[in-house]
């Protein structure tokens, strides 16, 4: 049977991150600072709902000495209004549940990207990563940490991992790219629509290319782990050639403007979203 594609995009915002320009754009000169949203992807394929990335672990974020020893670099993470699970919260307000969520996946390990993944450890949930990643982020202390992945976001023997080594279908119409750079194991997401909504579909970059213009004027991302600013143009290359082959539009992780405006699209798109029963 041929696979179908996906029939629903929902794009959550899971908090912000109020941080340099530089972190994004590479040698950037202007001094500028950005609150970047912190981005999740919802895809309603056969078998279930997919997830991509999970947001912040607010515990590191509303505990202070926990708030002290993770979150003290320089960039101000802000958790969504509200005393809740941000992603929790965020999947309430979609009309989803946790328990609607059959695979999880990861563009990267970053605690704006896994410290959501806690939720979804000791059911079975597949949870999609590269092994690159997992290999980098449980290597030895401080280096990991160092570089904003905390082990206590995604350290959990129960989590049910799936480790690719390059690119992985990991749903019908969802296919995982290798993108790295950014982190060692960074993938970025192709989602192929069903015809049945039209067909088309999206790249979705996440941290591969934080901003519309590292993707339109190739340029490097600010932060990079083990190898040269420049090295980050070679994945943003790769998915531009993706998504030119299909004519799909590439989505950047943490555009301020882009970002927003995509939500509200697809939420006109699929009015239904919000309003159906788990
Ligand atoms: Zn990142």
């Amino acid at each position: 049977m041929a696979s179908s594609g996906v029939r629903r995009v929902i794009l959550l915002t899971l908090g912000w991150a109020d941080l340099p320009i530089t972190v994004s754009i590479h040698g950037d000169t202007s001094g500028e600072r950005l609150r970047e949203p912190v981005p999740g992807v919802l895809l309603q394929c056969d078998g279930g709902w997919v997830l991509i990335d999970t947001g912040f672990n607010p515990a590191l974020l509303r505990d202070g000495p926990l708030r002290r020893r993770f979150h003290s670099d320089g960039t101000e993470a802000i958790l969504p209004e509200g005393p809740g699970d941000p992603l929790e919260s965020a999947l309430e307000a979609a009309g989803l549940a946790l328990a609607d969520v059959k695979v999880v996946a990861l563009s990267h390990l970053h605690y704006d990207h896994a410290g959501g993944v806690r939720h979804f450890t000791g059911f079975g949930v597949p949870v999609h990563l590269q092994r690159a990643e997992y290999s980098y982020a449980m290597s030895a202390h401080p280096e990991p940490e160092r570089h904003g992945m905390f082990r206590i976001d995604y350290d959990d023997p129960e989590i049910n991992w799936r480790l690719a080594d390059g690119d992985a279908e990991i749903a019908p119409g969802v296919h995982a790219v290798a993108s790295p750079g950014h982190t060692p194991g960074h993938q970025s997401f192709v989602v192929d629509l069903d015809p049945s909504v039209g067909g088309g579909g999206f790249v979705f970059a996440f941290d591969a290319a934080d901003l519309v213009a590292n993707i339109e004027h190739e340029l490097s991302v600010g932060s990079f782990i083990n190898c040269r600013p420049e090295d980050t143009v070679a994945s943003i290359r790769r998915l531009k050639a993706l998504a030119a082959e299909r004519g799909y539009p590439i989505v950047p992780g943490h555009d301020p403007v882009a970002w927003p405006a995509l939500s509200s699209q697809l939420a006109s798109r699929w009015p239904a979203a919000g309003r159906y029963a788990p």
